[in-house]
């Protein structure tokens, strides 16, 4: 693994000491225009140290996990299994065993609203939303509801986009099972208390699923800390391939979940009878699991650490601090959510006179990359009266200068818009 070049944690980020690493941000596209890339809550970009982990896999040691007796599966499990150790030390999990590798936050969610939900719900019982959540936050549990009956309840958000705690004491009752909140909103950005969230869902009786796609790649995640039941991210939002992600659950609820997916290496016996399921994690690892993927997230989390989260984090609210007052001084922008101190470094607007997609169009003729749409939260905007909007969104690499070009680009883009 190459060296990354660190600085003492307390000094400030400089991105011109990492952008060198990452070689999409050197893209030019038509014209000569360099790429203005401020579409990280999407996905992010991946640094050399990351492909250079894969590249090295798939050249030097590949093949697959836990099966085999010769000398690449063996190399290929350590690589795998180290992975994990590299997990649960940036979470501050317990145990190894707790981490399971997943395809992504999706999929974790998933796994818990078939594994835990099945078992656990019944005619009657509710599970506690936000109206701030991500479809992948959402729809798991709507489908939960249809197959067990349980009723799905959303906590309301203020109109400068907060969990209205006001209501919870009538929503979370003993009726609740399960809270499941995103620890910071893909659209507004807003940071949730969640640290206070978790004990008043404990309070009642209630497991609490913290979706986690959005604040792991950019704030220290203490599991142990936050006393979460379940956690859940995906690697690409974090320097990391896509197709991985880890689903965080505290050992005894993972032990008693029934297995999700059936399949090989999830097993300790089968016969013609039927099958014993295996210990954790293998138990809910059915089938190859995203053995690069785990591998080169693995790299991105020593990525990460070696630059320090928590600088990232004030880099971020730096930018996003720029952004919202670049932004509130343009007449016609409405920003969704909240000040920018409550907020992660994403910020999310809509102009009075273009829609978000034709300005995210236009944005893209001169080299800035932002994303448009409803940002799979439609009941997030139904709740701000706006059926879209356009999305900026940071990481480390981002600059002040980025800024610059995305304000200077607005401006353009809505003269161009108007001369036509
Ligand atoms: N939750 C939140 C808050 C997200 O932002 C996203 C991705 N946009 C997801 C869940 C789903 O992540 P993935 O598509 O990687 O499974």
């Amino acid at each position: 693994m190459e060296t990354i070049k660190t600085k003492s944690c307390d000094e400030e980020l400089d991105p011109s000491l990492f952008r060198p690493d990452f070689p999409i941000l050197r893209k030019v596209l038509r014209d000569g225009i360099p790429l203005v890339y401020l579409d990280n809550a999407a996905t992010t970009q991946r640094p050399r140290q990351v492909i250079a982990a894969i590249v090295d896999i798939y050249e030097h040691h590949y093949s697959n996990v836990h099966r085999g007796i010769h000398t690449l599966a063996d190399e290929t499990t350590e690589l795998y299994e180290g992975a994990r150790d590299r997990v649960r030390e940036f979470l501050n999990a317990a145990e190894r065993e707790e981490i399971v590798f997943t395809a992504g936050a999706t999929a974790g969610i998933n796994l818990v609203a078939r594994a835990w939900g099945d078992a656990n719900l019944r005619p009657g019982d509710e599970i506690l939303l936000t109206e701030m959540e991500h479809h992948s936050n959402m729809v798991p549990w709507y489908q939960l509801a249809e197959r067990t009956g349980a009723v799905v309840r959303h906590l309301p958000l203020t109109d400068d986009g907060r969990l209205d705690l006001s209501a919870l004491p009538h929503m979370l009752t003993e009726k609740t099972k399960i809270l499941a909140v995103t620890a910071v909103s893909n659209v507004l950005g807003t940071i949730n208390p969640v640290q206070d969230l978790i004990p008043a869902a404990h309070a009642v009786g209630a497991k609490v699923l913290v979706d986690g796609a959005q604040s792991v790649p950019h704030h220290r995640t203490d599991v142990q800390r936050l006393d979460a039941d379940f956690l859940v991210f995906s690697g690409h939002k974090m320097l990391g391939p896509t197709g991985v992600g880890v689903l965080y659950g505290k050992r005894e609820i993972l032990e008693a979940m029934p297995p999700f997916l059936g399949g090989g290496s999830m097993i300790h016996e089968v016969t013609l009878d039927g099958f014993v399921p295996g210990d954790l994690p293998a138990r809910f690892e059915a089938g190859t699991p995203p053995i690069v993927g785990a591998i080169g997230l693995g790299a991105a989390i020593d990525y990460l650490t070696s630059v320090g989260l928590s600088r990232i984090e004030s880099h971020e609210r730096r930018l996003t601090q720029k952004l919202y007052v670049a932004l509130a001084e343009i007449e016609g922008v409405r920003i969704l959510g909240t000040e920018p101190s409550l907020r992660g470094g994403i910020v999310s607007f809509v102009l009075n006179d273009l829609h978000a997609q034709d300005l995210a169009h236009l944005l893209d003729r001169y080299g800035v990359a932002v994303r448009a749409g409803h940002h799979c939260a439609m009941p997030l905007h139904r709740r701000y009266g706006v059926p879209t909007s356009a999305r900026a969104s940071f990481y480390l690499y981002n600059t002040s200068e980025d800024i610059d070009h995305l304000i200077d680009a607005i401006l353009r883009a809505r003269r161009l818009a108007h001369r036509k």
